[in-house]
């Protein structure tokens, strides 16, 4: 090395375009075709299958509602009795006709029964007329034309027919599935067994909240942010606390996490500065490939399995590991859960900021979606977009999608949004 020869870089993650890197699309692909849905199974009471997974297809063994009923409070008629155009019909009551308790015989021509919501349609009638359209008496209704004949009434297994699928294997729980299961009168379903994911941080300057800061430290904020994406997928965390730079201790905390977890997580230490002997260190406990994606933050990224657990190394920059989690991670968990129905939504609405760009890289900046006077939704930058900045994550309710050919956005033009509520 001369003092007058040309510097010679390398690529590096201040640069925009370095071809040896993978895309979002191309990791996620590489991701997908070695991600697996886990074995094991559990048989839970309805209620604490919410935020589960289910694992049989759940076919309706009834009719939902059971019995043909009244969607009105008000009489049950014959439409047959209905008055043509311009006439009216004068009917005799012969009873009522309650939820839970029908009424008993039949309505012949000229009678009705007075029915309150839900209750069984008496025998003979097949509509039901509203009381606020009827004159009535004590014995006696008079109706108008107008009425549709089978009008307020629910049909028997208008909601699940007996041997309709009702929820499908692979559909993550939500309150309107444990009601659709009560329905049902089912008290206990098949879901996938918890995921259990085991995750630390890495770096010689990371302090555990609870000690005391030194000089030149940082408190470790990643397992907290990594613990609350997991909780919210209902996953089993073990968190293995802050690891040191050091070989020993990194490689006796990987041993230890692919012994008793399904996915392994760390943070930190896998971009070039990291000490080699990591990436020296997974190549002889398992097989993981170290690479750089084309994405804007979290450009390093490790990926492979340790043991029998898959093993994902995000990046250590705080805004870095939730893009990476949420973007490459996250796919993999559920598909792990067995859930196949995830699709985040992405929307397309106009920018009120300058977003400052340069092509080569999809970036994922931070936004705030917002909904102005007319109803019409737009998005403004959270604030300044560092890779460490968290109070940006914070202050955000979405993602920006900048593509990677994008250059810089001005205000008005169209961008991609992936809403953070969307994300869970
Ligand atoms: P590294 O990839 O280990 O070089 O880390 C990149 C940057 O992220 C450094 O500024 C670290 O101090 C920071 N960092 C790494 N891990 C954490 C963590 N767990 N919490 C907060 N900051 C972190
Ligand atoms: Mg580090």
């Amino acid at each position: 090395m001369r003092k007058n020869d040309p510097v010679k870089t390398q690529a590096s993650c201040a640069d925009d375009f370095d071809p040896g890197t993978l895309s979002a699309e191309q990791a996620e692909q590489r991701i997908a075709a070695l991600v697996r849905p886990i074995g094991g199974f559990e048989i839970v009471d309805v209620r604490s299958a919410l935020n589960r997974t289910l694992a049989q297809d759940v076919v309706s063994g009834i009719n939902v509602p059971s019995r043909t009923n009244s969607a009105m409070d008000g009489y049950a008629v014959r439409s047959s009795d209905l008055p043509l155009e311009g006439a009216t019909s004068t009917l005799k009551v012969i009873g009522t006709a309650w939820a839970g308790r029908p009424l008993d015989g039949s309505v012949q021509k000229d009678q009705c029964a007075r029915i309150m919501t839900g209750a069984k349609m008496p025998e003979g009638t097949d509509t039901v007329i509203m009381q606020e359209q009827v004159d009535s008496d004590d014995h006696t209704i008079r109706i108008g034309p107008g009425h549709r004949p089978g009008q307020n009434v629910r049909q028997a297994g208008e909601d699940l027919a007996i041997g309709q699928l009702a929820v499908p294997a692979g559909k993550r729980l939500t309150p309107a599935e444990l009601g659709l299961l009560a329905s049902l009168g089912i008290a206990e379903v098949k879901v996938m067994r918890r995921l259990r994911v085991a995750f630390f941080s890495t770096g010689d300057e990371l302090c555990s909240v609870g000690d005391k800061l030194a000089e030149g430290d940082i408190y470790d904020s990643n397992r907290y942010t990594l613990y609350g994406m997991l909780k919210r997928l209902d996953i089993e965390v073990i968190d293995m606390g802050v690891v040191g730079d050091q070989r020993d201790a990194i490689a006796a905390a990987f041993q230890q996490a692919s012994g008793m977890a399904d996915v392994l997580i760390t943070t930190g230490g896998v971009s070039v500065g990291a000490a080699d002997f990591v990436k020296e260190t997974l190549n002889r406990l398992g097989s993981v490939d170290f690479w750089k994606l084309a994405i804007k933050p979290g450009r390093p990224l490790a990926f492979g399995s340790i043991g029998k657990a898959l093993f994902f190394g995000l990046p250590g920059n705080p805004v870095a590991v939730m893009v990476t989690f949420y973007q490459l991670v996250q796919p993999a968990l559920r598909r792990m859960m067995g859930q196949t129905d995830y699709r985040p939504a992405r929307l397309r609405v106009p920018c009120q900021s300058r977003l400052r760009k340069k092509p080569g890289r999809m970036e994922f900046q931070r936004g705030v979606l917002e909904i102005g006077e007319q109803g019409g939704v737009s998005v403004t930058l959270s604030g300044a977009q560092g890779s460490g900045i968290l109070s940006s994550m914070s202050n955000a309710n979405c993602f920006i999608i900048l593509p990677t050919e994008s250059g810089t956005v001005e205000p008005g033009d169209e961008v991609y949004v992936e809403p953070f509520e969307g994300l869970v």
